[in-house]
């Protein structure tokens, strides 16, 4: 039996991101200008798997449940609640330069110390005679990578092009330590950098205008919480939910959309009775925390992530944040290996208290059966769209032998495949024939997202349609003119059968329904 540490990624994140770029997925943000660091765009496919991913979150968050409402707040907000957040003063990662000729920077806690030895950078002239260059201390766990990042970088820095250098390990000077891993420079002393991109609010860009673009849409959540409990005539304990948005201004984006400057986030804030208040059969937060746990890894597995690709941190006291009680981040094996995917943590009673110290807004709850007030406890399960969009992509990515071809195939849950059918004629110069597929695509669109193409020969399309993770394929024949049947294709099995042409939408919306 395999564990999960012996597990290991069945897909590189190249063979994904160049699937996302051939299929219309997902693309490098403004690439035609050479891309903005940290920003993708969905394509026409992408954008239908990212809408069904956050529908399918909305409709187990909210529809399915009767404790939970749904808002959309707006993406900038008062300067003052990202104080009373703490982000103004404490939303920061250690950024670290490195010393060498790259000045990259690094987020401190993403670069491993490992032992490395210093290699002194010596010109060698014409003549045979050595000289040492001043400030060239090139970090390397060997002197082949000492070497390569010579030539990667030092060679130009140095002005030394051309010339004949050799490369001297420095006597005891291995350690270990933080190196740069693209310059070998040392990294200097880490500082906080704080996350938040601001802008300007009004026609005047001075200080006083400045306002965030959010790092978080929990926030939205809790400066909304009276509005929703009295609004919506709330008890304890229930939920506020939204997803959209969010910006931070990561010092190292990377891994595709895994880590961008901007993202999507799918946010929940449950308030409920701290657990010393709870009677014989209430749940407590502690309870409810697990239950959430629960909650969300049931979500990932329905829509096709493999439940032993999911796996639970709990944070240890030191990793935990000062006013939190507990907090699972569930993680997943992406092809970069085990990250979080979603954190669900304990925030006990600290947001509302902070919100009520700096707005000066009663924020308690009044508990009618225990007549008195108090600040509620809150539950907060914190996932990311695009960690969500790439982890289903990851698990639903095959590669399969097919007689003599590779066939590659998104398994993606139906209700999660960005188009649900697609309607062929084989012979594209017979007009009958694509009269009859146009007819039938326009009916089906009735009941799902479905496309006609004729751009490529029969097999073409299928394996087309099967890299974007298509259901079912209809192809409209010449015998499809006398028996008006037509042939339908599953994805997964890639068995056809033959289908009254008056049978099909049923059929398929029937199969759909089915395999969810
Ligand atoms: P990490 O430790 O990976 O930076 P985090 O713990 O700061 O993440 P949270 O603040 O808990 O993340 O945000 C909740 C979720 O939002 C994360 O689990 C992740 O799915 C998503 N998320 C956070 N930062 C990013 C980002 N830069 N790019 C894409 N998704 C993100």
């Amino acid at each position: 039996m395999t564990t999960e540490n012996e597990l290991k990624p069945h897909v590189t994140l190249d063979t994904i991101v160049s699937l996302c770029k051939r299929r219309g997925i997902i693309f490098p943000g403004s690439e035609i200008y050479e891309g903005l660091q940290g920003t993708y765009d969905y394509g026409p496919i992408g954008a239908e798997l990212k809408k069904n991913v956050k529908n399918l979150w909305w409709k187990s968050m909210i529809y399915d449940r009767d404790d939970v409402e749904g808002i959309d707040c707006a993406i900038l907000m008062n300067p003052k609640v990202w104080k009373a957040s703490g982000h103004v003063d404490t939303f920061s990662d250690p950024l670290a330069d490195s010393m060498g000729p790259s000045r990259k920077r690094y987020r401190a806690d993403h670069v491993e110390p490992i032992e490395c030895t210093a290699f002194e950078v010596i010109d060698v002239t014409d003549e045979g005679s050595e000289k040492r260059i001043e400030g060239a201390k090139i970090w390397a766990p060997s002197k082949k990578k000492a070497k390569e990042f010579y030539q990667t970088w030092w060679e130009k820095h140095l002005g030394l092009a051309g010339r004949r250098v050799k490369l001297e390990e420095v006597a005891g000077s291995t350690r270990v330590g933080r190196f740069s891993p693209d310059d070998g420079g040392e990294l200097g002393e880490p500082r906080a950098f704080n996350l938040m991109l601001s802008t300007h609010c009004g026609p005047v860009a001075d200080s006083a205008a400045k306002v965030y673009l959010r790092p978080e849409t929990a926030q939205g959540m809790f400066v909304n919480y009276s509005n929703v409990q009295t609004s919506m005539r709330r008890k304890l304990p229930f939920g506020i939910a939204q997803m959209g948005r969010s910006f931070r201004n990561e010092i190292t984006p990377k891994n595709f959309i895994f880590r961008t400057r901007e993202f999507e986030q799918m946010e929940m804030e449950f308030f409920c009775k701290p657990g010393h208040l709870c009677k014989e059969g209430e749940l407590t937060d502690d309870q409810w925390h697990e239950h959430w746990v629960e909650y969300r890894t049931n979500f990932y597995v329905k829509y096709g992530i493999r439940r032993d690709h999911l796996r639970f941190h709990y944070q240890t006291k030191e990793e935990l944040a000062h006013y939190s009680k507990a907090c699972c981040d569930i993680e997943f094996l992406f092809p970069l290996g085990w990250q979080e995917l979603e954190g669900i943590a304990n925030r006990t009673d600290y947001d509302l208290r902070m919100h009520m110290e700096h707005s000066g807004k009663d924020l308690k709850y009044f508990d009618q059966e225990l007549n008195t007030h108090y600040v509620p406890y809150v539950i907060e399960p914190a996932a990311g769209v695009d960690r969500a969009v790439l982890a289903f992509l990851t698990d639903a990515y095959l590669e399969e032998q097919v007689k003599e071809d590779k066939r590659v195939v998104l398994k993606l849950h139906p209700e999660l495949a960005p188009i649900k059918a697609a309607v062929f004629p084989l012979l594209k110069n017979r007009p009958e024939l694509v009269e009859m597929a146009r007819n039938l695509c326009r009916e089906m669109k009735q009941s799902f997202y479905t496309v006609y193409d004729d751009t490529a020969a029969i097999g073409k399309l299928y394996r087309r349609q099967d890299e974007i993770g298509t259901p079912f394929c209809v192809t409209v024949d010449v015998d499809s003119l006398d028996d008006q049947a037509v042939t339908v294709r599953d994805r997964d099995s890639m068995q056809q059968v033959r289908i009254g042409i008056d049978k099909v939408r049923d059929y398929i919306a029937g199969e759909l329904r089915g395999k969810s």
